[in-house]
């Protein structure tokens, strides 16, 4: 053993973790269609942003491509859990792909929402990134009415009067925190504003970020598992070093450096929605071997009543456009 690390100390383990309902849901729809169609899937994007998952699919001939283009005419055509503008459903529907939709419902409610603001000739602010293809997608419902916005000052320095109809949308992969303040500037600047009704809003990033503010508050290192293209991910070790305890990204069992657990008496473990729940076991069985070997779960909230059916398309029964 690691001289460094007191032997029989505590691992906590965050509760809720690792998939969300999204994301469960769309690899769901790969395998189901593996299953009816066959190989090969082609799958526009990444389906969730973790390379584990990735490569996975791709050992069954599961084909992650950026563009239809790259999509063999008529081929079977998955859409990720981001979701995608109108325009790229029609360049799938023009090389007659037999497309299956991934997108989150929840996602699928910030589309219509900005379809409706738009059709109501409001201004659509976008609160979130524009390169994360999620908002490439929800943008595209409507371009000439959106406007993404990422920071509280873009949102002070918009051009628009104060009494422009405005509603504003989230990026899905952003919490509640992360997002409050620009939310609230844009209350600040326009007399006219709507957003989205509480159960229009995803709190899967929320659920995470609660709970790893709770690991910090009992333990000495947060360990956070997923993938570095992950932005929810990636927010929850920043969440945790801001709530005063050293935090780390943990791609692979590989990656832990276990120079990062000198000292710590106890130690916090969490997932991104993204990363599957394997490679947090493939850790939790690292840090037993290292002397870390009493489990205790901190429950911050619990998901399992969220959970969402698969399309009509690979023999689900929620009704989708193919
Ligand atoms: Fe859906 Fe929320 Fe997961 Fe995004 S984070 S895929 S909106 S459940």
């Amino acid at each position: 053993n690691d001289p460094g690390v007191p032997i029989g100390k505590t691992v906590v383990l965050a509760e809720p973790r690792s998939f969300c309902a999204g994301v469960r849901r769309a690899i769901g729809i790969v395998e189901a269609a593996l299953e009816r169609f066959g190989p090969p899937i082609y799958v526009r994007n990444q389906i969730v942003h973790n390379h584990h998952v990735v490569r996975a699919l791709e050992q069954r001939d599961v084909h992650f491509v950026s563009s239809t283009e790259e999509v063999p005419r008529g081929a079977v055509c998955v859409l990720s859990a981001h979701g995608v503008s109108p325009a790229v459903r029609e360049a799938a529907a023009a090389r007659d792909l037999r497309v299956i939709d991934a997108t989150c419902p929840l996602v699928s409610k910030v589309h219509q929402q900005v379809i409706r603001a738009a059709r109501d000739d409001r201004t659509v602010l976008l609160v979130g990134h524009m390169e994360h293809e999620e908002v490439e997608g929800t943008y595209g419902e409507a371009p000439d009415r959106t406007i993404v916005v990422s920071t509280v000052d873009e949102v002070r320095q918009l051009d628009l009067p104060e009494d422009t109809p405005v509603t504003y949308v989230t990026q899905t992969t952003l919490s509640i925190d992360d997002t409050r303040e620009i939310v609230d500037a844009i209350a600040d600047r326009f007399t006219d504003m709507t957003g989205p009704g509480t159960d229009d809003i995803c709190y899967a990033s929320q659920n995470r970020q609660n709970a790893v503010k709770a690991l910090a508050q009992r333990t000495d290192v947060v360990l956070i598992v997923g993938s570095e293209n992950s932005s929810n991910t990636v927010r929850m070790v920043e969440v945790a070093q801001q709530a005063g305890v050293r935090s780390y990204l943990v791609p692979d069992v590989e990656d832990l450096d276990e120079s990062w657990l000198h000292g710590a008496t106890s130690v916090g473990v969490s997932a991104g929605a993204s990363a599957p729940e394997f490679l947090v076991e493939q850790l939790l069985d690292r840090l037993a071997e290292l002397g870390l070997d009493r489990l205790e779960v901190e429950v911050t909230g619990s998901e399992a009543d969220i959970t969402f059916g698969l399309p009509s398309a690979v023999g689900g029964t929620e009704p989708v456009a193919d």
